[in-house]
């Protein structure tokens, strides 16, 4: 019983099409994230990733196809990103999430120009055809008083930007985006740390 429980439990924050980790296991990360920072106040960096047109891909290759490129998506993701502390889920639809632990912004820009990189240079076949495709990506940094809300927020602002800005790139959030006042921030937070 105590196996299955542990299957039960490791199949519930896996996304069947890709085999990454799902929006629960990525809250469940982050919401650690969070705590954790309170007491290290150790740099980390949430990077939100959106394939770039995905509609003219299922229209253009149909469904499938369009299923094809995410599994691919996602195995270029776990590929490219390495580090055992890192964290690569699937966000929902054709998005995806990579948490960079010990990671600052400088840095995490760095890893996603990469990635970026790679996902430009991968060709998919898909019925004797080869599929090419580009994202968007926002990159927020974890900061004192942040939550898990705050931080997803302004990485998904800043994903905005990047398709505003005309896609295939990436934008950061600014630092010291909105964030509660000293006053309002929860105990042992950046107010108490020396
Ligand atoms: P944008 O560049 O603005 O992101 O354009 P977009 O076409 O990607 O726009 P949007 O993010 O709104 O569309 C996402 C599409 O992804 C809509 C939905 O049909 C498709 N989609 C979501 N989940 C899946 C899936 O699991 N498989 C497939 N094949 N398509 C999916
Ligand atoms: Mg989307
Ligand atoms: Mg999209």
């Amino acid at each position: 019983v105590r196996a299955e429980l542990r299957e039960a439990t490791r199949a519930a924050e896996i996304d069947a099409l890709t085999n990454l980790a799902n929006r629960a296991a990525l809250d469940r990360r982050m919401d650690g994230a969070v705590t954790m920072h309170r007491f290290t106040g150790q740099p980390e960096c949430l990077v939100l990733i959106d394939v770039d047109h995905f509609k003219r891909v299922n229209d253009t290759w149909g469904h499938r196809g369009g299923d094809a490129v995410l599994t691919q998506l996602g195995e270029t993701l776990t590929r490219t990103i390495i580090r055992r502390s890192d964290f690569v889920a699937r966000f929902g639809g054709e998005e995806f999430a990579i948490l960079l632990s010990d990671t600052d912004m400088e840095s995490a820009v760095r890893v996603t120009e990469r990635l970026l990189e790679e996902i430009r240079a991968l060709r998919i076949p898909w019925e004797g055809k080869s599929l090419a495709l580009t994202v968007s990506a926002g990159i927020a940094a974890l900061e004192d008083g942040s939550t898990v809300e705050s931080w997803l927020g302004a990485a998904d602002a800043a994903l905005y930007r990047a398709k505003g800005a005309g896609r295939d790139r990436l934008m950061r959030a600014a630092s010291g985006a909105p964030r509660l006042p000293q006053s309002e921030a929860p105990a042992g937070s950046s107010a108490a740390r020396p």
